[in-house]
């Protein structure tokens, strides 16, 4: 018999609703209010019923609160990146540019000829246009998109094994995981390839590849190593005598390269050069693929671009209508590879306007001057700012080792430790997404919009009020 007093210290779900400042908590739908309201209540009666302790005074208000409150700050929702990280997994890679994004208003709010040949007025052909930019940009004869790298990866292995020939060689020093969890062994188990692993980690050389070739071999693999590096004593033979080997013993070379960058990153920054898929392809591959949201700077999704009749087969696979982009994404990844085109193909040298090209490209000097300006708006606060030096990073898996000089803001408070001061920052409208070090808060500009800095500014103001 659990105790009356605990008991009628529990309030109602209806007294809860009432008292809950709703306006709070929008935009949260009401009935998904009250369903968390619900909940928790069961769960301090159930903690009521078990000690037989009333609840505090305004204990259950403030649960329900802090319930709501946290699931608000978990629906998907902009931020400021002051990471200095450009393609951060978590702050959901890469964000699109402006041509991309207006594009992307436009079908999604009105029909579209998505599957519709307005010519004749008959059935057409799903994404035709942009697997001819795709083409087109990566200077391949083909090219097709999917949901991302890994199914596009695993497309490209189901399109190229058959029941007799479904082994596929892959060096030991590429056997990596990548984003997610995924693993290379994992991917092709996936696909219904044999993987037939040479070498070793650290060394594998072409005789290895050739030893391990068959009447039962479907392809050779190569993964570009984008989130780790070999140092000391390794080897591999060149992307041409492997493609060279492939092309004598009639079995395509792929090469999953992960980042997609387009541009020459070490004419972007002082950084490493990124092969791009248009290197690699010279080099003989039959096949590339790679992620649409890395140094692409595009959508969510797999690019892969080779041979017309690697792709064409692809095409043809059935898994590839599991795995097909819908039309807001095939719109987004249009929109940035016509962005690419544009700039590629016009006198003017400017670099398009994708927005971690451009964030990679800013110069340092700009960075501190923007962070001057900040600083300088900053009036009479208990905050401690001061401009500092920062360390940038690609991200995403790609080039662990380049560090992008940058500059930001390292900020102090009397008596909030940095890990609340980030906090607070986290939870403001927008939030922003900085880095403690040292027992301070950093924020890093160069993963900061130009166009954010002004609003940055004002949240700063508000943090220290
Ligand atoms: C990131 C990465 C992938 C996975 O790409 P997703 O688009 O996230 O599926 C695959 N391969 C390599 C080499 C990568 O770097």
């Amino acid at each position: 018999m659990p105790n009356q007093d605990a008991m009628r210290s529990l309030p109602s779900v209806e007294k809860l609703l009432q008292e809950l400042d709703t306006g709070a908590f929008d935009p949260v739908p009401r009935p998904v209010v009250a369903d968390v309201v619900r909940r928790e209540v069961a769960t301090l009666r159930e903690r009521v019923v078990a000690s037989g302790t009333p609840l505090g005074d305004g204990e259950a208000l403030a649960a329900v609160t802090a319930a709501v409150l946290g699931l608000r700050a978990a629906r998907l929702q902009p931020v400021i990146n002051a990471t200095g990280v450009l393609i951060h997994t978590n702050l959901g890679r890469s964000p699109v540019g402006q041509r991309a994004a207006d594009a992307l208003r436009a079908i999604a709010t009105n029909y579209s000829n998505l599957e519709f040949d307005l010519p004749s007025g008959q059935r057409g052909k799903r994404a035709g246009y942009l697997e001819q930019l795709l083409a087109t940009l990566t200077e391949a004869p083909a090219a097709v998109a999917v949901n991302n790298c890994a199914s596009a990866l695993v497309l490209i292995l189901k399109s190229l094994i058959a029941p007799e020939k479904r082994e596929v060689i892959v060096s030991r020093g590429e056997l990596v995981e990548i984003g997610g969890g995924f693993r290379i062994p994992e991917i092709m188990e996936a696909s219904g390839a044999v993987l037939i692993e040479v070498g070793a980690t650290n060394k594998t050389n072409l005789e290895d590849y050739q030893n391990a070739i068959t009447e039962r071999s479907a392809a050779i693999l190569k993964v570009h190593r984008s989130n780790f590096w070999l140092g000391g004593f390794t080897g591999e033979p060149m992307t041409e005598e492997l493609a060279e080997l492939a092309d004598r013993s009639g079995i395509p070379l792929v090469e999953d390269l992960g980042s997609g960058a387009m541009m020459q990153t070490d004419q972007l920054a002082p950084i490493e050069h990124e092969p791009t898929p248009m290197e690699i392809l010279r080099k003989g591959v039959g096949l590339v693929c790679f992620s649409g949201d890395k140094l692409l700077g595009g959508p969510q999704s797999g690019i892969i671009a080779g041979r017309a009749e690697l792709v064409a087969a692809i095409k043809n696979e059935p898994f590839f209508r599991a795995v097909r982009c819908d039309k807001l994404i095939l719109t987004v990844l249009q929109e940035t590879v016509a962005e690419y085109l544009a700039t590629r193909h016009s006198d003017d040298p400017s670099l398009p306007h994708i927005p971690v090209v451009r964030a990679l490209a800013t110069p340092v000097e700009e960075l501190k001057e923007r962070a001057q300006n900040i600083l300088a708006a900053l009036s009479s606060s208990a905050l401690q700012a001061e401009l500092i030096a920062t360390v940038a990073r690609t991200g995403g898996g790609t080039m662990p080792r380049s560090e992008i000089p940058s500059a930001g803001l390292v900020l102090r408070h009397p008596s909030l430790k940095a890990e609340e001061l980030a906090e607070r920052l986290r939870s403001g409208v927008p939030p922003v997404v900085g880095y403690v070090d040292e027992d301070a808060l950093r924020l890093d500009l160069r993963t900061v919009f130009p166009d954010q800095d002004e609003e940055l500014g004002r949240l700063l103001q508000h943090l220290a009020e």
